[in-house]
């Protein structure tokens, strides 16, 4: 997807799509904490599952500024709707960067339709932000692995058909990892308990558990050791779909707060009359715009970096975490606002500000929480000067 045109259409035929099927729904897949469906259902008719895929795997490989604009418009109405499309990338990522083709050519197309839903496994109990010492093993016998421990905070666990999941195969550290795509009925692989959520509750989030889990070797993406370079070349890049989904969900805030201000009347007047009103309108929609422009900046990076294995330029990795760190935190920001602008009913579930500031909080969490993005910053700039990792 290239030209101004082709970006245009898209947004206009995911707005019409958020506005027919997720808005009046938003509310109660919240309520009832319901994984949506009726929404995987029109994401798969509307053939948008597959955006980011290549296009010789049945997807429309139209790349990372794509994928935003679609996750963008999702969240602005649900921020569980463009999840939906930012975790199809996360769990199918490792497969386009460290797949073989055979791999590719068994795993990718039933994700590009969507009647595969895919979920990445990397965090557990005791290794979050410290990823590479994730102590979940994979021993090798034969022509199998055999993989025990348990993941927890796994997006779409339960409703996913292929999980990615990261395991010890050698050393401590980073280089004893390896990743596999597991079946979901795979003999000794189990959901465990799905987690209670403050926001995004319509989206799953559970335990894997893996009990002598049995894996064939022709399901490892590449080689032994290779796995977390796999997970971190991808969240490199899929944080720039965080970004997306803060800067939509930041925007649909605003949206309902300008419309509020201009009907609420108190004093014989709009509230948004009143200069204080105003001026907090105006520094969410500078705050919002701010985002955008660098969302989208990071995208048009990463889609010229394009994708493979290869350490990606410091420079663009720093822009795809400023951009998930800034759009997170305006999100926060402006959905806070929204409801303060809302007054007492911003505090009701009659209105969504309430609902958009519980889904923001995440953005500043998962994929890297933007301690995480300062640290990757604060570190590519130092490298930038001649000083290593330390
Ligand atoms: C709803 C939800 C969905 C998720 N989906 C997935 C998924 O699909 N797949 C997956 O693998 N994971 C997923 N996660 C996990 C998520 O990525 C982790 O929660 C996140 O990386 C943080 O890890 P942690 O929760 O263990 O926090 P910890 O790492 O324990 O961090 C606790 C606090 O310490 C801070 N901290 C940690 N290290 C440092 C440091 N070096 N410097 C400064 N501060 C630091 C953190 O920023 C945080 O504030 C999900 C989480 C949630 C809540």
């Amino acid at each position: 997807m290239k030209t101004e045109q082709e970006f245009h259409d898209l947004r206009e035929a995911v707005r019409e799509l958020a506005q027919r099927v997720m808005a009046p729904r938003a509310a109660e897949v919240d309520a009832k904490g319901e994984f949506p469906w009726d929404y995987v259902q029109a994401l798969r008719e509307q053939g948008l599952f597959g955006l980011a895929i290549p296009e010789e795997y049945g997807g429309l490989g139209a790349g990372f500024e794509a994928l935003a604009v679609a996750v963008e418009e999702l969240s602005r109405v649900d921020a569980v709707g463009g999840l939906l499309l930012a975790v199809q990338v996360l769990g199918t990522l490792p497969i386009i960067l460290g797949g073989s083709p055979e791999q590719k050519a068994r795993f990718l197309p039933p994700a590009a339709s969507g009647e595969w839903l895919a979920a990445f496994g990397l965090t557990e109990p005791e290794a979050g932000s410290d990823a590479a010492h994730l102590t979940t093993r994979a021993v090798r016998k034969g022509d199998r692995y055999y993989l025990t421990g348990r993941k927890h905070f796994i997006t779409n666990a339960g409703v996913a058909g292929l999980y990615v999941v990261f395991a010890r195969t050698g050393e401590e550290g980073p280089r004893g990892i390896s990743a596999f795509v597991v079946d979901p009925d795979t003999p000794g692989f189990s959901i465990g308990r799905l987690q209670h959520k403050m926001g995004i509750r319509g989206s799953t989030t559970g335990e894997l558990i893996f009990e002598e889990a049995e894996v064939p070797v022709e399901n490892r993406l590449g080689e032994e050791g290779d796995g977390f370079r796999i997970a971190m070349a991808t969240l490199d890049r899929t944080r720039s779909n965080i970004a997306a989904q803060a800067l939509g969900i930041a925007q649909g805030a605003l949206d309902l707060a300008v419309r509020y201000a201009a009907e609420r009347r108190q004093f014989g007047q709009p509230i948004g009359q009143f200069q204080g009103i105003q001026f907090m309108l105006a520094d969410m929609a500078t705050q919002v715009e701010a985002a955008r422009q660098l969302t989208y900046h990071a995208c048009r990076a990463l889609d010229k970096e394009g994708l493979s294995l290869k350490r990606m330029s410091p420079a663009v990795s720093r822009l795809a975490a400023m951009a998930k760190l800034y759009a997170s935190d305006v999100a926060m920001k402006v959905t806070e606002d929204a409801v303060q602008i809302l007054g007492g009913y911003g505090y009701m579930v009659d209105y969504p500000a309430e609902r958009m500031m519980r889904d923001a909080k995440i953005t500043q969490i998962y994929e890297g929480t933007n301690q995480i993005q300062r640290w990757i910053i604060g570190r590519s700039l130092l490298e930038d000067m001649g000083h290593g990792r330390g």
